[in-house]
């Protein structure tokens, strides 16, 4: 054993006489050291060290077994022999009764590990010293340790590291391997954008198989030295060493593509697979890795948007954390009735009368102030809570016609538009929830307006035109918002029971300087008229457009010209006001 280099310890003859110590400690005077040793299950033997001499006193079975296997592999070797010395000198000299310390050498089968203690025995009147030294082999538990440990840091289904394994990989990289002086190492994050999808549509099974097979691909682009991990369920991450910056991780980029290009077959089914991808550059190599992969993360999340490579710079984590917060503020907010609706005007163009109001979305947060609606709607959207918001929409909606009625003490000819998201039509069952609502509230359906886009039509064509006829089967009209900024079909507004299409600000707003955006209004209105369709005009603001919008036949409009968006209780004095007027 390396641990007990004794080359040159004579085994003294053994020492009969009983270990002294405390008297009450003894169970028999007449047991020997022999004996003692004997009885423990672990190599014990007994030394002597005296001027720098270090002997064998005496020892147990194991001990002295190994004390023989251990001369005869270290023959010629005085290193070791003097390694021991010096341990046994410092220990003395510390003046500790005890001292352990674990010892590790190459075995046959792999590294061996070994735990020593010493102990310091009375000196029984001689000059130099008595030691206890035992020796307990800690290879079986040394070994489960590892296994454990690599369990920990590595992920069982692609055998890469995880989260933390990249983390301690990335350490290693950067303290053992010799960096150029002005080297940088860049992390990029790979997330797998259709993969729950797969795992929905065909099953987990496919799901890891189509992990695995990702994995095996990425690791072949990679360079040597660079580092591939899973570190969530759908996302890989890379760690790079980058001499070239931005350079060699936009190589890095092409190549993971290139890797990903062909389709994967799963279960008979050819895929294709989609990711985002996100990368950040470290400052130096000083920077912690873990803030690299923060940004990098941060910046697949801008990917996923975008749809293109994105490279992390400074305020797209701001951007990411705000997105964060206002994702969890807004969850608390839609549970404890922290949002408001207000609302916007409608007015017939040719009367002047007020038809309704658009029902729009205000929130006030005690944090973060008055978060704008197309911000917290796109936060809502992206985390699946635009369902309990488009929900609570339309049964405040529906409520406050109710208590407009209740105030009125009569059912006031106004009705109120509700908007609906394209991921809540996709997500929910609408039409349930408008049913509903309108119980629930006692208000007709003609009373309330479903505001749709035409990118709700277009995601599911076959499942919006349900929901439309769902909807009519209700008596609600259907308005198709921001008309003129998608790709609608044509043919398909035909066949769709919509009523009402309302022309887009950005055409109306400027119509009057542009002659483009007028043409574009004019085709609008007379389509509309042939499809037998209504037309609100949104965005007018003065009222020069208003007056030119009525000339044009424009049946309805809406825009700061008449009111901003207001509370309910506003909105019903709103409507009061020019009610009277109108009767008289
Ligand atoms: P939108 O449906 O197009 O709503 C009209 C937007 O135009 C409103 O913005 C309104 O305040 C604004 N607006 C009205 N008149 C004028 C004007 O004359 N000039 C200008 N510059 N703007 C005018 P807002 O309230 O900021 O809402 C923005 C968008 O957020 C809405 O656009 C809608 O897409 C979405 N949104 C609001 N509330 C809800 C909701 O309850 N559910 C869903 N799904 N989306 C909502
Ligand atoms: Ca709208
Ligand atoms: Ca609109």
């Amino acid at each position: 054993m390396e641990s007990m280099s004794v080359r040159n310890w004579p085994v003294n003859k053994t020492s009969s006489k009983p270990l002294c110590g405390d008297d009450d400690a003894h169970l028999d005077p007449g047991i020997t050291a022999d004996q003692w040793l004997a009885a423990l299950p672990q190599s014990a033997g007994i030394l002597y060290f005296e001027n720098g001499n270090l002997s064998v006193v005496a020892g147990n079975r194991r001990f002295l077994d190994a004390l023989v296997r251990y001369r005869q592999r270290t023959a010629g070797k005085v290193q070791e022999a003097d390694e021991w010395v010096g341990r046994i000198a410092d220990f003395l000299a510390s003046g500790n009764d005890a001292l352990s310390f674990e010892m590790g050498r190459d075995g046959k089968l792999g590294p061996e590990y070994f735990m020593c203690t010493l102990g310091r025995l009375p000196a029984d009147g001689e000059d130099g010293h008595k030691i206890l030294l035992t020796i307990t082999d800690r290879t079986t538990e040394r070994a489960i340790e590892k296994n454990l440990r690599r369990e920990l840091l590595s992920d069982g289904l692609t055998a890469l590291p995880n989260r933390t394994g990249f983390g301690e990989e990335i350490d290693d990289r950067l303290r053992n391997n010799a960096w150029p002086e002005h080297a940088q190492f860049g992390i990029i994050a790979i997330d797998l954008s259709r993969f729950s999808r797969v795992n929905e549509s065909l099953g987990p099974m496919a799901g890891d198989e189509l992990l695995i097979t990702v994995a095996k691909r990425l690791k072949s682009g990679l360079r040597q030295g660079d580092v591939l991990a899973r570190i969530g369920g759908n996302d890989f991450a890379i760690f790079a060493r980058l001499n070239n910056g931005l350079s060699d991780a936009l190589h890095i980029v092409q190549r993971i593509k290139e890797a990903l290009s062909s389709p994967i077959r799963l279960s008979g089914l050819q895929i294709r697979v989609d990711c985002a991808i996100g990368c950040a550059l470290s400052i130096n190599l000083e920077e912690d890795p873990d803030d690299v992969v923060r940004k990098a993360q941060a910046a697949v999340k801008i990917a996923k948007r975008s749809g293109k490579v994105e490279i992390y710079r400074n305020g797209v984590l701001k951007e990411a954390q705000r997105r964060f917060s206002i994702e969890s503020r807004l969850r608390d907010a839609l549970a404890q009735g922290g949002l408001a609706l207000a609302y916007q005007p409608l007015i017939h163009l040719q009367t002047g009368e007020i038809t309704g109001f658009e029902a729009l979305a205000r929130w006030d947060d005690d944090e973060l102030g008055r978060v704008p609606p197309t911000e917290f709607i796109a936060v809502a959207e992206e985390s699946g809570l635009i369902t309990s918001l488009g929900r609570w929409a339309a049964y405040e909606a529906a409520q406050a016609l109710s208590r407009w009625d209740a105030k009125f003490g009569q059912v006031i000819p106004v009705g109120v538009n509700v908007n609906l998201s394209p991921i809540q039509m996709a997500r929910d069952d609408v039409a349930s929830m408008f049913e509903e609502a309108l119980r629930y509230s006692g208000v007709t359906g003609n009373r309330l307006t479903a505001e749709l886009t035409e990118s709700a039509i277009i995601a599911d064509p076959d499942k919006a035109r349900k929901l439309l006829f769902a909807l009519k089967d209700l008596q609600m009209p259907i308005a198709m918002d921001d008309f003129g900024t998608g790709f609608s079909n044509l043919a398909s507004l035909h066949s769709l029971p919509i009523d009402i299409l309302k022309i887009d600000r950005s055409f109306v707003s400027t119509m009057l300087e542009d002659r483009d955006k007028a043409v574009i209004v004019r085709t609008i209105l007379s389509l509309a008229e042939s499809l037998n369709l209504r037309v609100t005009a949104e965005g007018i603001e003065t009222q020069d457009l208003a007056h030119a919008l009525q000339k044009m036949g424009c049946w309805q409009g809406q825009g700061y010209h008449f009111a901003r968006p207001m509370s309910e209780n506003d909105a019903y004095d709103y409507w009061r006001a020019r009610w009277n007027f109108e009767t008289i």
